[in-house]
């Protein structure tokens, strides 16, 4: 769903009947959502305002607009920017300027005419992802003027390219003098020179608590061949994947960058996570980066292995199988309160459904987010799940590492809905589970 965010504190509301207005009568065939941000939380500025609005749509809403008060936008262009709006492209649309709007669309005369070279805030729309990878509008400017330029500085900063839409007639209505003027843009093109002290839209929604774990996929590793192993897709899809450590060092600074509070836990899964080759520095780095208590889940077998690991996690949970009781008595032996064994039971294969299709509502047991590959994936199930019922990789919810990314798995979990029927990790399904 495509999202328009419109500031518009203190604004006539005339004025933003009028913008409103527009988008109505463009009949947007896509899905699309309105937020219009009247009041300002904290100190006014228009960037703040601006980020504001963006934060409202940022749970439903995986590509936004911003959107100019005062423009009227013709039919087709929100489409044509839904179209374009990709990780890494944004679009930014030029404005015709009239001076006056008596209620009648002249949309062919407008677009007639030359767009206005400046102004590059009016339209400009990003993925979720990106809006969060820029931070958003920068708020040190609280003076109008070159707020667009700065935002543009940020995208080509995080090499985000920008498609300069030129021949849809999205107009700008000509108002009164509100503050612009060359000296603020001046001053203000120098703050945004410096990088911004802070993400301006991560960590600023509340998380919801029991959503608040972090899995990582360390290794595709296994002495195991378990057949009703939930990962296996995952495992037999790249059989020598291995988490780097310049992987753990990104997460951390998304975290850093995201102002995240601690997780829950940080739970590293797999794969069998004591063959991962960058054990001991990969935890150590996780452990000072304090970003949650570690726990680990491992089958037991390579016990030699676990002192590397056993200095910074809290708690080893061990799988037990018919044929690894020997390695668990050994595990419980040198770990004891440090071990906690679950029932490999819980290791259900894929369930088929007792009718086929029928989708149940998901009451997921597995919640978090888990990071394999550079990417961070909307549930612990996730990617391998998808994966087990051929949606490819690169097609499964997920965001790159980056920072916000909890914000912006935030859209894209309702399209896990379709997954969590065949998901061992859904409450619902597991009744009728073997
Ligand atoms: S031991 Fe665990 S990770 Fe390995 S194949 Fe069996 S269920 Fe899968
Ligand atoms: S696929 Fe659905 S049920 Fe399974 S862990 Fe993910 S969100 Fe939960």
């Amino acid at each position: 769903m495509i999202g328009i965010a419109i500031a518009a504190v203190g604004i006539k509301p005339e004025i933003v009947r009028r913008c409103y207005q527009s988008l109505a009568d463009a009949r947007i065939t896509v899905p699309y959502r309105v937020h219009v941000q009247t009041a300002c939380e904290g100190q006014f500025s228009r960037s703040a305002a601006r980020n504001q609005a963006i934060l409202a749509l940022l749970p439903y809403c995986d590509k936004i607009i911003c959107l100019d008060v005062d423009c009227l936008v013709p039919p087709g262009l929100v489409e044509h920017a839904a179209e374009n709006i990709r990780d890494g492209q944004a679009v930014w649309t030029l404005v015709r300027r009239i001076p006056a709007f008596d209620g009648r669309y002249r949309w062919d005369e407008w677009k007639a005419t030359n767009p206005w070279p400046w102004g590059t805030g009016a339209f400009v729309g990003m993925t979720t992802a990106d809006w969060l990878l820029v931070g958003g509008w920068d708020e040190r400017i609280t003076t109008w003027g070159s707020e667009d330029d700065v935002l543009a500085l940020r995208r080509k900063e995080h090499r985000i390219e920008t498609l300069k839409v030129t021949d849809w007639p999205l107009v700008h209505v000509d108002h009164e003098y509100r503050g612009r003027n060359l000296q603020h843009a001046k001053e203000n093109r120098q703050i945004g020179a410096a990088p911004p002290p802070r993400n301006y839209l991560a960590g600023r929604l509340p998380l919801a608590k029991a959503q608040h774990t972090l899995f990582l996929w360390p290794t595709a590793r296994c002495q195991g061949a378990c057949p009703r192993c939930s990962q296996r897709s995952l495992m037999q899809f790249a059989p020598d994947y291995e988490m780097t450590l310049e992987e753990i060092d990104a997460l951390i600074d998304a975290v850093r960058q995201s102002s995240y509070p601690a997780f829950q836990k940080v739970i590293l899964a797999g794969g069998e996570t004591l063959l991962w080759s960058h054990l001991a520095e990969g935890l150590r780095r996780l452990a000072e980066a304090k970003l949650g208590p570690i726990q680990l889940f491992t089958n037991g077998l390579a016990l030699d292995r676990a002192d590397l690991a056993a200095p910074y996690v809290r708690e080893f949970r061990v799988s037990a199988y018919t044929w690894n009781g020997q390695a668990v008595q050994a595990f419980r032996a040198r770990y004891g309160s440090k071990v906690r064994v679950v029932d490999s039971r819980k290791h259900w294969a894929l369930p088929m459904g007792p009718r086929g299709e029928e989708t149940l509502p998901a009451d997921c047991v597995g919640p978090g987010y888990s990071v394999y590959d550079w990417h961070v994936y909307t549930c612990c199930n996730s990617p391998a799940i998808p994966m087990a019922l051929g949606t490819p990789i690169h097609e499964t919810p997920r965001c790159r590492l980056q920072p916000g990314f909890i914000e912006a798995l935030l859209p894209l979990r309702q399209k896990m809905d379709r997954y969590c029927r065949a998901c061992i990790g859904n409450r619902k399904v597991q009744p009728w589970l073997g």
